[in-house]
């Protein structure tokens, strides 16, 4: 019973717990029990060591000669290499997904395919919501070529002017359809295949939400966060679809048209943005900035005290120099923290640290001080609070996972 409890439940640590044990041989050799504690220690009380499985894991490497046995484990060349061709694979992953490009690629592909979609299950079905859905999307992708070409002529202004007047048109005719449908209002076929469409849509448009804000905050891209915010808003367009085909399900076809109307009415509203934009340009300023400021600032507010905790959680494992510790965090972290730092905001942490005695210097080297281990248990005992116990196993083991790229 004990034993099941101790087990691993992440099958992501469970996955990787093998790299960790060769990072942690990379620092050093370690003999069984040294290194049974050192994982433990890197856990810090996430999830228990499981002996049984730690073992299993040396015997897979020592069999695969990634590591050796003389009085201590060691790793090997053979080891070393397939560390380094794993770390290439992820950085090479996070390239090639997490760069401003390739993300307003696959977010204007996305969006290519999604308009398709609710075009024809549209026609087909004779839902106005879907169709001024499809509509809306179908101009957002003309709106940032419109914004991307006024980019590249310099004439930015003019071209979010022009674009949020079409807008305005286009939100007005389809208000007017969908009002007369109000009064005479069209059986809907194809009901279910309407609802999976729309539930389609939604899904997508939040993962693309999420991407954009992600690598928008990464690449710190003002225009990418901007429509990040963008696309979060269309949600709520999508929902009001969503409600209108639940009604037309249960025979209440007008809940349809009126869903059309919320639909023209947020086109309306994109445009209106649009134009608003064009007239700020034009004085000088960029709206897209304050809408960029309040997403940094709502991630940088959290970074003292997460910052604390993996600046804590890297010296508990190694004693290392200043220069050293900073490359660490900023490997293990930075990726995985929705914003990219600058020096700065490593500094700050850093200096907040050293104000509070966390750690001290000793030969060139920082380490923890007590009060230091005591606050970093501290701040992971409260990161599992945050969560439920069963979340908390699998979010933070997953988190620690993240860090230990740093390694
Ligand atoms: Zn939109």
């Amino acid at each position: 019973m004990l034993k099941k409890r101790l087990q691993i439940k992440d099958s992501q640590v469970r996955k990787n717990l093998k790299w960790h044990i060769l990072r942690l041989l990379r620092l050093n050799s370690r003999t069984r029990q040294e290194l049974l504690d050192k994982i433990k220690e890197m856990y810090v009380g996430y999830w228990m060591s499981n002996n049984e499985l730690i073992d299993i894991n040396l015997n897979t490497l020592m069999h695969e000669d990634s590591i050796e046995y003389s009085d201590k484990y060691a790793i090997t060349e053979k080891g070393l290499h397939e560390l380094d061709k794993r770390e290439k694979s992820i950085e090479q992953h996070h390239m090639s997904y997490l760069s401003k490009e390739a993300c307003a690629k696959y977010s204007l592909w996305g969006n290519v395919g999604l308009s398709a979609l609710e075009f024809f299950i549209g026609f087909l079905s004779g839902s106005i919501g879907l169709i001024a859905d499809a509509v809306h999307t179908g101009i957002d992708i003309v709106a940032s070529a419109i914004t991307w070409i006024g980019i590249k002529i310099d004439r930015e202004a003019q071209s979010a002017l022009i674009g949020g007047i079409i807008l305005c048109c286009i939100g007005a005719f389809i208000a007017f359809e969908s009002i007369t449908k109000i009064f005479t209002p069209v059986e809907i076929h194809f009901q279910i295949v309407a609802l999976v469409t729309i539930v389609i849509n939604i899904a997508v448009n939040g993962y693309f939400s999420y991407y954009k804000f992600y690598v928008g905050g990464q690449t710190r891209s003002i225009s990418l966060v901007a429509d990040a915010y963008h696309t979060k808003t269309d949600i709520w367009s999508s929902v009001a679809v969503l409600i209108g085909l639940l009604g037309a399900t249960l025979g209440f076809f007008a809940l349809d048209a009126i869903a059309g109307v919320v639909v023209s009415f947020f086109i309306i509203l994109g445009g209106y943005e649009l134009i608003k934009e064009s007239h700020g340009i034009m004085q000088g300023k960029d709206p897209k900035i304050e809408k960029f400021s309040r997403f940094l600032d709502s991630h940088l507010n959290v970074l003292q005290e997460r910052g604390v905790f993996i600046f804590l959680w890297f010296l508990n494992l190694r004693e290392t120099t200043k220069e050293e510790n900073f490359k660490c965090v900023k490997k293990g972290f930075g990726k995985h923290f929705p914003v990219k730092l600058e020096d700065k905001d490593y500094e700050s942490i850093y200096a907040g640290l050293v104000i509070d005695h966390l750690l001290e210097s000793v030969n060139g080297k920082l380490r923890l001080t007590e009060k230091g281990k005591k606050e970093l248990n501290r701040l992971a005992k409260k990161q599992v609070a945050y969560v439920a116990w069963s979340k908390s196993k699998f979010v933070n083991a997953r988190k620690i996972n993240w860090f230990s790229e740093g390694l």
